[in-house]
């Protein structure tokens, strides 16, 4: 289970921290960066996952704070995470974001795209790509796009799945989740209205 602590102040994840969850979620590199620098130094043992969009400007600094990337989506960002891996000498675990619902407004490869795209990443980047993540359409079942999310990661071989939020990881679960991410639920209501 991913706590997702994006919008919370430290004060709101200490508490979680001291009864031993290590595996937490942001959606921006800066607002990571200023948390979890310090909340590093206190607790060992952390795993941070990034679950928000990731600008190819920023992939050094993403590199430096997270442990997993959830939102590889196109070529441009692939080559400069494997460009920032060879030059620190480390990578991360990678999962691709699939836009399953194929909402123009939402990152992720077209499912469509989905087979070259992950093929392409771990054969001729040799990018360590673990997995798959979605965000189903707001208003719709989420079980048909974690079937398909579930069916890509069948074909390519890939074990983790990350799919499921507040409002659906029992049904994401059903479906072979490997990774919920759960924000709401844990930490209540996000004040700013921002995803
Ligand atoms: C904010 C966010 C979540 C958590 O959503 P909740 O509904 O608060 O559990 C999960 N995944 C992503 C990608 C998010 O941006």
């Amino acid at each position: 289970m991913i706590a997702v602590s994006k919008t919370h102040a430290a004060e709101r994840i200490i508490p979680l921290l001291e009864e031993g969850h290590r595996v937490f979620g942001e959606s921006r590199v800066q607002e990571a960066r200023a948390k979890w620098l310090p909340l590093r130094e206190r607790f060992g043992g952390i795993e941070l996952h990034l679950i928000g969009p990731l600008q190819t400007n920023k992939v050094r600094e993403a590199v430096g704070i997270f442990d997993v990337i959830q939102t590889l989506d196109r070529q441009k960002l692939a080559e400069a995470l494997k460009a920032e891996f060879v030059r620190c000498g480390s990578s991360r675990t990678i999962l691709v974001q699939v836009n399953t619902g194929e909402e123009p407004q939402k990152a992720g490869v077209a499912p469509r795209n989905a087979l070259s795209f992950i093929a392409w990443c771990r054969d001729e980047l040799g990018l360590p790509v673990h997995g798959l993540m979605c965000i189903p359409p707001v208003g719709q079942p989420p079980a048909p796009h974690f079937a398909l999310l579930k069916k890509i990661a069948r074909d390519c071989d890939l074990p983790f799945l990350s799919m499921g939020m507040s409002d659906d990881f029992e049904t994401a679960i059903r479906f072979g989740a490997t990774h919920v991410r759960i924000g709401t639920a844990i930490f209540g209501a996000r004040e700013s209205a921002r995803p």
